[in-house]
């Protein structure tokens, strides 16, 4: 304690604002952003390294060699208590350790790596169930730029069916009564829809996301693209806010708007994904972004009704084993839909929120039933689509009858002219109730 003139009262003032000063040190100091736990999640070819913390971190990165090590220093940081940063590394692929240390004020944090790779860091701002994250993803060298997509096809070649199980890693999807992960469900039932498509003579199925690992959006779509996937099929199992909307549904991209309300609310849930997951502070933007919008508009507009064909198909077999959220086809704003150059569907496999559909999703037998009759659907439009080249294309077709895709202007009482046949044994032989045909649409033309 000290003691003050009463006669002197600025002198007061002073003593009692460095009483206050020294009192806040401690608590400033207390006061400093938490680190309050690390994660890691392996990718094909990158590790995410996430760090958690209560407030916006300051960071600096940096790496070293020799041997190959990535530092990062997060300013004003201390570690909760008990932190131990060595059990975050323990059996990685391409991590050996992890060390961390005060270093006057900062928390600097060592990732020695088993090879040389390339950090791309970035932040996130809290979004439940997450707070504040900064993302380090520690990248390999590119092994080779991807095939291009243009190349001339081998003859007969197989049907490639790119499948994408949604969420994953960071990103649980929607969470159902008994902790069941729709991330879990939609990878089980993605791996049973795999076997059947490859059991089919003539089709190859790829898998986007092979284990527990976040992909951005476009990531999956440009994996599906590397692959030379010939149809995106995105696998979910979503929640609602009401528990009671039960059964299963099949999106395609919407060019604008959603045709429902429940479209427009589960496309905002799941490109909101992209925001827990990881790309949210990364800017995608295209160095040319009106020529882009306008090639990307064409060819979006060729696949959308391939898609919407791709989606009936499945959605009628999906109605033999489950009931149906909506018995057409919806349309929404799917991120992972926007795939110029491959017909995409989304297929919501049931609503993981409604109890019994849960309980449903995680059994074993209806998750057979539900990937047989996904695959039933995709075989089925791909024999009436078959892509040039492919072993289907030279199957199926006999001899004398002819594939024929609508193109602008074609009428069904012309094309009919052409072929010599009446219209009535075009529909019927295309089951069409109506003269109602679609650019794109693929007629069989029966010969004469
Ligand atoms: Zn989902």
């Amino acid at each position: 304690m000290f003691l003050v003139k009463p006669q002197n009262r600025k002198s007061v003032i002073v003593a009692l604002l460095a009483v206050l000063w020294v009192g806040l040190l401690p608590v400033s100091a207390s006061a400093a952003t938490a680190l309050k736990s690390v994660r890691m999640h392996e990718a094909p070819d990158s590790t995410r390294v996430v760090f958690d913390t209560d407030a916006a971190v300051t960071y600096k990165i940096f790496t070293l060699e020799d041997p190959h090590r990535v530092v990062v220093d997060l300013q004003g940081v201390s570690p909760r208590p008990g932190f131990d940063p060595a059990v975050v590394a323990v059996g990685r692929d391409r991590v050996a350790s992890l060390r961390a240390a005060d270093r006057s004020g900062n928390y600097r944090v060592v990732i020695d790596t088993k090879t040389r790779l390339t950090p791309k860091a970035f932040t996130l701002k809290p979004i439940d169930p997450y707070g504040h994250r900064l993302v380090i993803d520690l990248i390999e060298p590119n092994p080779s730029s991807p095939a291009p997509r243009i190349v001339a096809p081998a003859a007969n070649r197989d049907v490639v069916i790119a499948i994408d199980a949604g969420h994953g890693g960071d990103d649980p999807g929607a969470i159902g009564p008994k902790k069941i992960l729709e991330k879990n469900v939609v990878l089980q039932i993605a791996r049973r829809l795999k076997r059947n498509l490859d059991a089919v003579d003539g089709f190859r199925a790829e898998l986007v996301r092979t284990g527990d690992y976040y992909l951005p959006h476009r990531k999956r779509t440009q994996l599906a693209r590397d692959k030379r996937a010939d149809l995106f099929v995105s696998v979910h199992a979503d929640a609602f806010k009401e528990a009671n909307v039960k059964g299963a549904s099949v999106y395609t991209l919407s060019d604008r708007g959603a045709t429902s309300e429940t479209a427009a609310w589960l496309a905002e849930r799941e490109n909101r994904a992209d925001l827990l997951g990881g790309v949210g502070d990364v800017s995608l933007t295209d160095k040319d972004p009106v020529l882009a919008h306008v090639l990307l508009d064409l060819s979006m507009d060729a696949n959308r009704s391939q898609s919407i064909d791709a989606g009936r198909a499945v959605l009628a077999n999906l109605g033999r084993v489950t009931r149906l959220h909506k018995r057409r086809v919806e349309q929404a704003a799917f991120i992972v839909l926007k795939s110029p150059d491959m017909p995409s569907i989304l297929v919501e496999t049931g609503f993981i929120s409604n109890p019994d559909e849960a309980r449903r999703l995680s059994q074993a037998e209806h998750q057979a039933n539900v990937a047989r009759a996904i695959a039933d659907g995709i075989e089925q439009f791909m024999r009436l689509n078959p892509p040039p080249g492919s072993l289907l294309a030279s199957q199926d077709v006999p001899a004398n009858e002819t594939r024929y895709t609508i193109a602008p202007g074609d009428t069904l009482s012309a094309i009919a002219q052409r072929y010599g046949v009446s219209s009535s044994t075009l529909k019927t032989k295309n089951g069409l109730r109506t003269d109602t045909i679609r650019v794109g649409q693929v007629l069989l033309i029966p010969g004469v």
